[in-house]
């Protein structure tokens, strides 16, 4: 009989359960006026969610500086944060409703308070992620790195102070390794692990489950960063395929062995209903196989 483990921490995460019901609640609320409601880029990585806001009228702009060319409307700040000092330069007639998870917001925080301290900010990220731009608004020269190979090719001065913190969706284990090796060749840095829990719990099992799995399956979009992540540690352990829909999934891939064992994890911007779908269409081309099996 093939098992079918959804993992327990899969789906929306906080940061993202608040953003969009701050944005639906906006647009019910705001069903007789004609003031458009805008995101500044889709307020979360996945594409079939910033679908379903179309239809309830928020209106997802490309980038963030398009806000910048609104006549008038509501803008809501995506949980990726934005710019420092962005929305000072915005229309007056575009209000403004800040939807930041709290976790990027510390995050901010953190890069304020080391940067007015005189450290050298190191920020574990990628560099082209709206959450890593907003992070770096915040400091007047802080360096990114993606990896430890990256974080060894930083000069750095006897006479220099270090600060390091991560992008709040990096990988936990990329993480410690650069703290160790920064507490090594500075010990009095400071280091911040701004990696929200969700994130690491996510990781955690994920690597858990896909050590006893002989498929993975890690559904949500493919620009989301968690998500990918979560692809990432599932294949080092397993065959792994990432999805945004069950449309994808191909019967080709479960021609498993009797008691294979099949795992399902979703990044924290993947909705329900989606998971949900996922595991019906595993649970019916997984039936299907095993009955002509034992035919
Ligand atoms: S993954 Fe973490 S930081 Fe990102 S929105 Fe969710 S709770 Fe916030």
């Amino acid at each position: 009989m093939i098992k079918i483990i959804v993992a327990k921490n899969s789906g929306f995460c906080f940061g993202v359960k608040r953003a969009i019901e701050i944005a639906e609640k906006l647009s019910s609320g705001n069903k007789k006026s004609s003031n458009p409601i805008y995101t500044n880029g889709p307020i979360i990585h996945n594409p079939q969610v910033i679908k379903h806001l179309k239809t309830k009228g928020i209106i997802t702009l490309q980038k963030s500086e398009d806000a910048l060319d609104l006549k008038k409307g509501i803008l809501v700040i995506r949980t990726h944060g934005i710019k420092k000092k962005f929305t000072t330069n915005l229309p007056p007639t575009v209000s403004v409703v800040d939807a930041t998870c709290p976790f990027v917001k510390r995050a901010q925080e953190i890069v304020k308070k080391l940067n007015a301290e005189g450290r050298k900010v190191i920020i574990l990220g990628d560099s082209n992620h709206p959450e890593v731009e907003g992070l770096l608004s915040y400091s007047d020269d802080a360096i990114v790195v993606k990896d430890l190979k990256d974080m060894k090719k930083i000069h750095i001065t006897d006479r220099e102070k270090i600060g390091f913190l991560s992008q709040t969706t990096q990988s936990t284990e990329i993480f410690h390794k650069i703290s160790r090796y920064i507490k090594k060749i500075k010990p009095d840095a400071l280091i911040y692990d701004t990696i929200c829990r969700t994130t690491s719990e996510r990781q955690r099992e994920v690597e858990q489950l896909s050590r006893k799995c002989d498929i993975m399956l890690i559904v949500g979009g493919k620009n989301s960063a968690n998500t990918q992540r979560l692809a990432e540690i599932a294949r080092q352990y397993t065959i792994t395929y990432h999805i945004e829909t069950a449309r994808e999934i191909s019967k080709k891939w479960f021609n498993l062995k009797k008691n294979s064992v099949i795992g399902i994890a979703a990044g924290a911007s993947t909705p329900e209903w989606i998971i949900k779908d996922v595991l019906k269409r595993v649970r019916y081309l997984t039936k299907q196989i095993q009955r002509s099996k034992s035919k």
